[in-house]
């Protein structure tokens, strides 16, 4: 058999739509010494986790726990825990997850209304309104929070009164916004919500922080069909998450992977979750300011702090930069996604890469790259 080369991958800048940095405090308390998962000292570490999870999400919602599996995972789960066949329910589209919902929603036999902007707007109060009325046997209404295909921020304040008017509840993808932008669940009446550990939170990819109000629980609780999805179906995995004294075997969680989760939510709550969206925001102003001066232009109105989506210049072929920033630079940024495909670029100012010498570092590597295309 051939030797295979020792693990040494490099040390890049990922500025991308996610992964971004690790810090060297997550990847240390992944490699603490593997608990069962049963064991008393993991159990106090995966409430502790949970615990600060709710405080992240400004929530008191008992049901809050990480899925094993990334954020496409936690959307999954809210899909098909909330939604039973023959259900009603409204998709906010303005973005690839947004249409990604929309298509999970119809495998758990949901019947989708659609209501879609251009990429790269938002949705109004009215719109929504709007639809609700339009839609009265609509159960629930999906939204992304932070559209990382085309960097629009969802304003979602106000939205739960005209919902809950109306019966409906209100599920939200958090994937790109926990952790970097203001995020009440509880103020905003958020039923349910997903995120993702390696964008905003600063953690490799693999779990998906979710919680659930008691809306939401009230619903699951009322089902008529069992969950199509035996790995996500909350009603089981409450019995393990938030089981108390009597918590069973459902799976074996991902031990190493929540050690990483409590490290970063510890981080973020070191920092203070006011003083974390406000390093987002200046970051975003700084980055903003320096690709303007680059004549590089935002595509959409209201941009996120944490995906900053710009066009690329006519002529310029932006996978060759992308390359270049790779290969010469070790920086890694994305490329556009779906419409945007080979027309934008995404760069993220997620958690522990968002920092004056991280944007310094990239403003004149693309203004380089840029020189002598
Ligand atoms: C990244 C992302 C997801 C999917 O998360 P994965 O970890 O890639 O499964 C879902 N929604 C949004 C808005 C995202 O940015």
């Amino acid at each position: 058999m051939a030797t295979i080369a020792s693990l040494n991958p490099r040390e890049r800048l990922l500025m991308g739509p996610g992964p971004s940095t690790v810090p060297q405090r997550i990847l240390q308390a992944i490699g603490a010494p593997t608990l069962g998962h049963l064991d008393p000292q993991y159990i106090e570490y995966l409430d502790e986790t949970c615990q600060m999870l709710r405080e992240v999400y400004q929530t008191e919602n008992l049901l809050t726990f990480p899925v094993s599996g990334t954020g496409m995972a936690g959307m999954e789960a809210v899909v098909v825990n909330l939604v039973e066949p023959g259900d009603e329910v409204i998709v906010c589209i303005n973005g690839v997850f947004g249409g990604r919902m929309k298509d999970n929603m119809e495998r758990a036999g949901a019947t989708v209304h659609a209501l879609e902007v251009p990429w790269g707007e938002t949705f109004s109060q009215e719109e929504i309104a709007a639809a609700v009325q339009k839609h009265p046997r609509a159960k629930l209404l999906g939204i992304v929070h932070a559209e990382t295909s085309t960097g629009a921020h969802q304003d979602l304040t106000g939205l739960a009164e005209i919902l809950h008017d109306a019966k409906m509840l209100l599920a939200v993808d958090a994937v790109t916004s926990l952790g970097g932008h203001e995020l009440k669940v509880d103020a905003w009446g958020i039923d349910a919500v997903y995120s993702g550990t390696q964008k905003c939170l600063a953690c490799p990819p693999g779990l998906s922080p979710v919680s659930f109000s008691p809306r939401a629980i009230e619903k699951m609780d009322a089902r008529k069909s069992k969950v199509q999805s035996w790995y996500l179906d909350v009603s089981l995995l409450k019995n393990y998450y938030m089981g108390g004294a009597g918590r069973a075997y459902h799976h074996t969680a991902p031990i190493n992977m929540v050690y990483a989760l409590r490290e970063a939510l510890t981080i973020v709550l070191e920092e203070g979750l006011e003083n974390r969206v406000a390093r987002h925001r200046e970051m975003h102003l700084l980055l903003r300011g320096g690709l303007e001066r680059l004549g590089l232009e935002y595509i959409p109105q209201k941009s996120l702090y944490t995906l900053n989506c710009v066009s690329v210049p006519n002529g310029i072929d932006e996978a060759a930069i992308r390359r270049q920033l790779l290969t010469d630079y070790d920086i890694e940024i994305g490329g556009g996604l779906g419409i945007f495909a080979g027309k934008a670029w995404r760069i993220g100012l997620m958690g522990h890469s968002a920092t004056r010498r991280n944007i310094n570092t990239l403003l004149s590597a693309i203004e380089r790259c840029l020189e002598i295309k």
